[in-house]
């Protein structure tokens, strides 16, 4: 076979029926877990200002250092295609007033980001994420409550035993400043060891150097100090009261003092799930509290925690798990026909099926019986309804019982709410079930 004239671009994929079945039941699980503790979706644009991503993520963050999609508008704005999801969440929240809003705010997202970075395993140019929001209150119950519902969602995916949750935290900026000194002190001498990226963010964003990729990095990176010792009272108090929340709610987690996650704006919490599986690419997701991060934005200070998955991980995931997620494409009756008049009629019992809810299928093609009754099999059909000249005339339909091999001829008055009888509640489509 001649390889086609075009591909999906580098770091991009298609995604087809088959990785559909899982992107749509992570949505599902999300969705669900996320409507039952009172969050609202939101979308923002795939596009924004540029510099809505250089003062939320900090301009030596990987993501705007080297991982922007940049394009220049007509009217010669600089934009980047969304890398992330809290920034743009963050401008639509002051855009639109939802200081106003009762709090706190809780939002949640299932959007498309971009990254443009060396395309690999679980690393791509564009990647899917849901993700959430909770802005305006300080507790650390709500840190632990996040952390929950993300849990949650990985449970319910059924992942959650090839996870493990890191959990860190980074302090108050005013801890961080304390401790990047610290750090800048045990660096001092070492930088011959360090690869060129950490080398460049010595001066300015040392706690980067701690989760670095690098093996030479890593190491002088378990030896480095840790930050509990430089957390203040309060900032100690915050996180211990997250663990202990976290305990109640039986959620399990490893503390680790070197998670940094690679953003300016987080404060206190950080947390991310690791798959047990070897490999750099192994985190499904991650967040934290950023606190500081409405202020930068131009609002009030403002408290706020987040978490935010990548789909294609989580997919990845559920395959190497073995997860076959539950889905209704299942066509469950195929409408054969034969002749210009049983194929007219075969139209309209086709919409009858369809408005009770029943997935129909019909060849209203020009092909065979034979053939049409062997894409019923290649379909997997459960029953199969013919109607040839005969039919028509009589104003009757063969019913087909696919598994069984019998086939009976019945009255068409009324078969369509006969047949949606026989497969059952379950088999009908939601739309069906909604009307209830
Ligand atoms: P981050 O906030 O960068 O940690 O991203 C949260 C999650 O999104 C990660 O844990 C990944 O599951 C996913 N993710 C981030 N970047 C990519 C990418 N380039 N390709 C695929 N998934 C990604």
């Amino acid at each position: 076979m001649s390889s086609p004239l075009y591909q999906s671009p580098k770091g991009t994929h298609d995604i087809l029926p088959d990785d559909h079945l899982y992107f749509s039941f992570i949505k599902k699980v999300a969705r669900h877990h996320f409507r039952m503790s009172g969050f609202r979706r939101i979308s923002t644009p795939v596009f924004e200002d540029i510099e809505v991503f250089k003062r939320s993520m900090g301009t030596d963050s990987d993501v705007v250092e080297k991982e922007m999609f940049v394009f220049q508008s007509k009217s010669g704005k600089t934009m980047a295609l969304k890398p992330e999801g809290t920034a743009a969440v963050v401008r639509a929240y002051l855009q639109h007033g939802m200081q106003q809003m009762p709090k706190p705010v809780e939002l949640y997202y299932i959007e498309p980001h971009f990254r443009y970075s060396r395309p690999q395993k679980g690393r791509y140019r564009q990647f899917h994420q849901f993700g959430l929001e909770v802005i305006g209150e300080s507790d650390p119950a709500i840190d632990a409550q996040v952390i929950h519902v993300a849990h949650c969602i990985n449970r319910d995916l059924g992942i959650d035993d090839r996870l493990v949750l890191q959990l860190n935290s980074i302090g108050s900026s005013e801890d961080r400043k304390k401790y990047k000194e610290e750090l800048i002190h045990y660096y001092t001498g070492k930088e011959r060891s360090l690869c060129e990226d950490c080398r460049r963010r010595m001066a300015n964003n040392p706690m980067r150097l701690l989760d670095c990729k690098e093996e030479d990095c890593q190491i002088l990176a378990s030896l480095a100090p840790k930050i509990h010792s430089s957390l203040s009272p309060e900032s100690k108090v915050h996180f211990a009261l997250v663990q202990e929340y976290l305990n109640e709610l039986g959620v399990s987690y490893e503390l680790n003092p070197t998670l940094v996650r690679g953003l300016d704006y987080y404060t206190h919490t950080v947390f991310e799930f690791w798959s047990k599986k070897e490999g750099a690419q192994n985190a499904t997701g991650g967040g934290g509290r950023y606190d500081g991060l409405i202020e930068i934005m131009g609002g009030q200070p403002t408290p706020a925690c987040g978490y935010a998955a990548g789909m294609e991980r989580i997919a990845e995931c559920m395959k190497e798990a073995g997860i076959r997620p539950p889905n209704k494409d299942k066509v469950d009756v195929f409408v054969a026909q034969l002749g210009q008049e049983a194929k007219k009629k075969a139209l309209s019992l086709i919409s009858a099926l369809r408005e009770e809810g029943v997935n129909t299928v019909g060849a209203i093609g020009k092909s065979s019986m034979k053939a049409q009754m062997g894409l019923a099999d290649r379909m997997d059909a459960s029953y199969s309804l013919i109607l040839g000249e005969v039919e028509v005339r009589e104003g009757t339909v063969i019913v087909r019982d696919m598994r069984r091999g019998s086939q009976k001829t019945v009255s068409s008055k009324g078969i369509a709410e006969e047949m949606a009888r026989i497969l059952g509640k379950k088999k009908l489509s939601e739309k069906k079930l909604w009307e209830e």
